[in-house]
C-alpha cells in the first residue's frame, strides 16, 4: 500500500546540518540550526535543570500517567511565567504539549474544530513549520507583510494594512518576541496598534512565544503577549520551554486558550484534553516536571534566571560586535539592524546565491533565506563572518 506515498520536501535546515557535518574544512562556521550555543560551541544543560533533574530522580517514586493535559502544577507555573496575572486565572485553559511545536499544532487543530473555514494570517516570512502544519491541516493561510528588506526592520504599515483585512472567525498568528526567522520585532507602540486592529476586526490572536528571555528579558519579552491577552476576549498562546530552559529534546510546551469569561473556560479545557487524547494521549512529563521544579523553587528559579541572562547577554554582545565590525568594514550603517534585532536569529537580507557563496567560499553555513543563528558565533568568528559578508559583496 505504501507505494502510493509521495516523497515530502526535505527539511532544509536538517539538510544544511548534514552538509556542514560533511564539510572537512576546520574553520567552517555553522549558523544554521536554531539551538543556543555557548562561545565554545556547546549547547549546555543549564545548572538549574541539572539540579532539578537530580531532585526529581531522588524524589520520584512512580512513573504512572499524569493527566491528559499534563500536571496542573506545570500549567500553573507556566501560566505564571508567561502571563503573570495579566488575565484572570479562571479564564485560562491549558494543556501540556510535546514542545512548542505540539502547542502550535494543537492550537491550529482547535481553531479548525471551532471554525472549519477559519483563515490564519501569518507574517511573511514566518517559521516554516507554521506553514507546513497549516497546509497539512488544510487550513487557509493569508500572508501579511512583515519584513522590510531595505531597512532590516518591520514593514509596520504593510503589516497593519494586511492584518486589518482579517475578520471575526479568522486567526492572526503573532510571534510574541524574537521573531523567527527575521529577528525583527515590533516596538511597544506598534504592539498597541496591533491590539487596536484586533479589537476592531474581532479576529482572534494566536501568539507563538518560543524565546521568552532571549530578547530583552523575561518580563519584557512577554509584555506584548500579556497586553494582547488582557485586551481581547479570546486568545491562544503556544509557549515553548525548549530554548529558555535548554531542554530541546525533552519536548516541553504549553498551549493556553484564554476565554472571554470563566464560564467558557470549561469547554476550552475539555477540548484541549480531547485533542491531546486524539493525538498522543498523555503529554511528556519529564521536561514539564523539571520546569515546574525550577519555577516553584526560589533558589533554582534565581539560578535559572541568572544563567538565562548570561545566555541573552552573550547573544546581545555578539550582535553589537557584528554590527560594529560591519560598520567599520563597509563604512556605512546599513548593517545596523543586526544590533537592533533580538533573539537567536537575524535575517541578513541577501540572495540565495550570496548565501551559497558564503558556504562554498568561506565555509559559512546559513539558511537559504539568509537567516543566521547569532548564537553560532563567538568573539573570534564574528570578524571572520564580517569579512566574508563584505568579500562576497553583500
Ligand atoms: N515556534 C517558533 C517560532 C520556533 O522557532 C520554535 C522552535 N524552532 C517553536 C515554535 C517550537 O519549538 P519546540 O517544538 O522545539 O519547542
Amino acid at each position: 500500500m505504501f507505494e502510493t506515498l509521495q516523497s515530502q520536501p526535505a527539511d532544509k535546515i536538517l539538510a544544511l546540518m548534514q552538509m556542514y557535518r560533511d564539510d572537512p574544512r576546520e574553520d567552517k562556521i555553522d549558523l544554521g540550526v536554531g539551538v543556543y550555543k555557548d562561545p565554545t560551541g556547546l549547547t549546555p544543560v543549564m545548572r538549574a535543570v541539572k539540579a532539578a533533574e537530580h531532585r526529581i530522580w531522588e524524589a520520584q517514586d512512580t512513573k504512572v500517567y499524569t493527566g491528559l493535559v499534563g500536571d496542573p502544577a506545570f500549567s500553573d507555573a507556566m501560566i505564571g511565567l508567561v502571563l503573570d496575572g495579566a488575565v484572570p486565572r479562571d479564564t485560562v485553559a491549558a494543556a501540556a504539549t510535546p514542545g512548542g511545536t505540539g502547542a502550535v499544532r494543537q492550537a491550529f487543530e482547535m481553531v479548525r474544530m471551532a471554525r472549519p473555514g477559519a483563515r490564519v494570517f501569518v507574517s511573511d516570512p514566518t517559521w516554516p513549520n507554521h506553514l507546513s502544519i497549516l497546509k497539512y491541516l488544510g487550513i487557509e493561510v493569508v500572508n501579511y507583510r512583515y519584513f522590510d528588506g531595505d531597512t532590516g526592520g518591520v514593514d509596520f504599515d504593510g503589516m497593519a494594512e494586511d492584518i486589518g483585512k482579517a475578520e471575526a472567525g479568522d486567526v492572526v498568528l503573532l510571534h510574541g518576541c524574537c521573531h523567527n526567522p527575521t529577528g525583527a520585532n515590533l516596538n511597544p507602540s506598534e504592539w498597541d496598534a496591533v491590539i487596536k486592529i484586533l479589537q476592531k476586526t474581532g479576529a482572534t490572536p494566536m501568539i507563538d512565544i518560543a524565546y521568552q528571555g532571549f530578547g530583552d528579558g523575561l518580563a519584557e519579552d512577554a509584555a506584548a503577549t500579556r497586553k494582547i491577552a488582557a485586551a481581547v476576549p479570546e486568545c491562544l498562546i503556544a509557549a515553548s520551554c525548549s530554548k529558555n530552559f535548554g531542554i530541546y529534546r525533552e519536548r516541553t510546551g504549553l498551549l493556553m486558550a484564554i476565554a472571554a469569561d470563566p464560564s467558557a473556560r470549561k469547554l476550552n479545557q475539555d477540548t484541549l484534553a480531547f485533542l491531546n487524547r486524539q493525538n498522543y494521549s498523555f503529554p511528556p512529563d519529564h521536561g514539564a516536571r523539571v520546569v515546574t521544579t525550577i519555577l516553584n523553587d526560589d533558589d533554582l528559579r534565581a539560578d535559572w534566571k541568572a544563567e538565562l541572562e548570561e545566555v541573552r547577554n552573550t547573544m546581545l554582545a555578539i550582535r553589537t560586535q557584528l554590527a560594529e565590525e560591519l560598520q567599520a568594514l563597509s563604512g556605512s550603517d546599513r548593517f545596523g539592524f543586526l544590533g537592533q534585532h533580538r533573539g537567536m536569529f537575524s535575517r541578513l537580507g541577501t540572495t540565495p546565491e550570496k548565501v551559497e557563496e558564503l558556504r562554498t567560499k568561506h565555509g559559512i553555513y546559513m539558511v537559504g533565506d539568509s537567516r543566521m543563528n547569532i548564537a553560532g558565533l563567538n568573539r573570534q568568528t564574528v570578524p571572520i563572518l564580517a569579512k566574508a559578508i563584505i568579500d562576497v559583496g553583500i
